[in-house]
């Protein structure tokens, strides 16, 4: 997952190896509010993931599962559309 909120509940949405670089703290599951941690290696884009047990509302994710999901939101944007990863809706999860 791409999207975490940080220590004021704010979203974090990671984007880049650089960006996943230079972040620091303590982040969390906007589902259900359980630690994750960042993985930043070669293979995968950067990615949140859950220190524990994932939730119902997270999925296992391929790198090229990732790696579409950064495609159409960077294809959306130069479209000129106001794109949102990950929307959580807790009446669907
Ligand atoms: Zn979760």
């Amino acid at each position: 997952m791409f999207i975490a909120l940080d220590e004021a509940a704010r979203p974090v949405t990671l984007h880049s190896h650089e960006q996943a670089a230079g972040l620091s703290g303590h982040f969390s599951c906007p589902a259900c509010r359980a630690p994750v941690g960042i993985r930043n290696g070669p293979v995968m884009p950067a990615h949140f993931y859950h220190l524990g047990p994932p939730c119902d509302a997270s999925e296992p994710e391929s790198a090229e599962h990732l790696a579409g999901k950064l495609w159409l939101m960077a294809y959306g944007r130069r479209r000129g559309f106001a794109v949102v990863l990950e929307q959580y809706y807790p009446q669907i999860r």
